[in-house]
């Protein structure tokens, strides 16, 4: 049985998810304000994108009075810490226009793509991030102009520059955070993409310089190739976190060579920003490239004893090839080895396989480029074929009988002989119903094998159906 992890929120319990929007509010602005002390404006402020997170990750709390709580809850924190007054009600709409934007934006985005496995696009995300950072940082201006002596564009940079690289950090975490599914397992092999991640940054300490913040990337790429998307995302948000951390700091000293004049803190946000984005890019694709494999080992568009298409390879390989089937006359015949079961009876099971393969491989050398071939189940084959018009059908549906009475297959010291029955049906094709064509065919062709089998087997029949429209048909 699965066990049961604790649940922040549930649909049930609206007060419950009152309160617990309250306190982490409170737990996480707290958490900004304690960072505030570093630098006038929060050097790290997590609250807008964790608060984003949850409030997209639990769609049921997409409601006025959720967000009205979260916003109360912050005045009240400045309320009773700061003597901001009125500007502080300006400065909270702009963290909210950050939240809902971003919530709101998420949540569209999750309904468009609701059969996608992934939370949210990475690059989606990304612009949303941007364009949510934008909107916040214009109104988070225009409300702290004042506060702390600094000017409009440089209080705009400051804003957006800070909301962007949490945001870009903190929501791909939050978004996709679950319980892992297996035990970690903490051998070295597997520890030593994130060692790798510890080495860099203490190489970034060590060198410095503006390139120093890109030295974790390898590494960070390296866990994403490795480890799942939660873990990639939280070892990314931690490894930004810390940079951010450690440059403000001076432990990290990426002023080297820069103008006194840049706006340090600006740089570095939107290059941790950039580097960010990175390893979830790349572990959301590893991931999806996993699902192709194992979608395709499962679909197995080849028949693994005869090698020849199965059922569902040919009607990919028709999708595929539709230039060569549609818009022209096809034949389609559909073939059943004569008393196959006396072959298993007589010779054993182990027989009866090596004649499928040989039969196969036989009926395709005949076939040469003419058309395609594929097993149905048992030992049933069916042939598409590009003919000129029925009789030419009828012709190449002769020449695959007699090549098989006449091939001697052979089983360890012994010689078989085989023989065919046929069923014939061909039509001209059009590009927008080739699938739809070829099912048509396919059952007609069906009733006649059953025509050859009455008839006394060895031999093909592609007599009209009375009982069938023939609109487009010539059997
Ligand atoms: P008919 O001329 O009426 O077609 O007679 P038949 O014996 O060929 O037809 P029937 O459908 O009665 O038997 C088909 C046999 O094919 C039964 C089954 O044991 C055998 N068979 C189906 N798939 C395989 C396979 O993958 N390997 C082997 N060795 N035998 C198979
Ligand atoms: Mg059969
Ligand atoms: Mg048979």
């Amino acid at each position: 049985m699965r066990a049961r992890f604790f649940v922040p929120f549930r649909q049930a319990t609206p007060y419950a998810n009152a309160l617990m929007v309250f306190i982490l509010t409170t737990l996480f602005y707290l958490l900004g304000a304690m960072m505030r002390l570093v630098e006038d404006l929060s050097l790290f402020w997590p609250l807008n994108a964790v608060m984003a997170g949850i409030f997209a990750r639990y769609v049921f709390l997409q409601r006025w009075h959720y967000y009205l709580i979260s916003f109360l809850a912050m005045l009240a924190y400045d309320a009773i810490t700061t003597s901001w007054g009125v500007a502080s009600l300006m400065i909270n709409f702009s963290n909210m226009v950050f939240i809902i934007t971003m919530a709101q934006l998420i949540g569209l985005e999750r309904k468009r793509i609701n059969s996608a496995p992934e939370p949210v696009n990475a690059l989606t995300l990304f612009s949303y991030c941007l364009l949510a950072a934008l909107l916040c940082a214009f109104c988070g201006a225009l409300g702290s102009v004042g506060i702390n002596g600094q000017g409009f564009g440089a209080l705009l940079a400051d804003w957006f520059g800070e909301q962007f690289s949490t945001g870009v950090l903190i929501l791909p975490c939050i978004l996709t955070m679950s319980w892992p599914r297996k035990p970690l397992r903490f051998t070295l092999r597997e520890a030593m993409p994130v060692l790798g991640v510890g080495v860099s940054i203490g190489a970034s300490v060590v060198i410095g310089g503006a390139g120093s913040l890109a030295f974790p990337l390898p590494a960070l790429i390296w866990c994403a190739v490795r480890y799942s998307l939660p873990l990639t995302c939280l070892i990314t948000l931690l490894t930004g976190g810390l940079e951010i951390i450690l440059v403000a700091n001076q432990m990290i000293n990426i002023f080297v060579a820069t103008p006194e004049a840049m706006p340090h803190m600006f740089s570095t946000r939107l290059g941790i920003a950039t580097m960010a984005i990175c390893p979830v890019i790349v572990s959301v694709s590893v991931g999806a490239i996993k699902r192709l494999m194992r979608q395709l080992s499962l679909r197995a568009d080849f028949d693994f004893l005869t090698r020849v298409y199965s059922r569902s390879g040919l009607y990919e390989a028709l999708k595929h090839e539709e230039n060569r089937f549609a818009d022209r006359h096809i034949t389609v015949m559909l073939l059943d080895i004569d008393f196959f079961k006396s072959v298993n009876d007589s010779h054993g099971h182990e027989c009866g396989d090596q004649v499928l393969t040989s039969f196969a491989q036989k009926v395709q050398q005949v076939l040469g480029s003419h058309g395609l071939i594929a097993r149905m189940g048992g030992e049933e084959f069916v042939v598409v074929a590009t003919t000129a018009d029925p009789t030419d059908g009828k012709r190449l549906a002769e020449t695959l009988r007699t090549a098989v009475e006449r091939h001697p297959f052979s089983w360890r010291q012994q010689t078989l002989h085989l023989t065919v029955s046929i069923g014939i049906s061909s039509g001209n094709t059009e590009a927008s119903q080739l699938i739809a064509m070829f099912n048509e065919l396919l059952a007609v062709a069906d009733e006649n094998l059953y025509r050859s089998k009455k008839r006394g087997r060895n031999c093909t029949s592609d007599g009209a159906l009375a009982e069938r429209p023939q609109t487009r048909l010539s059997s």
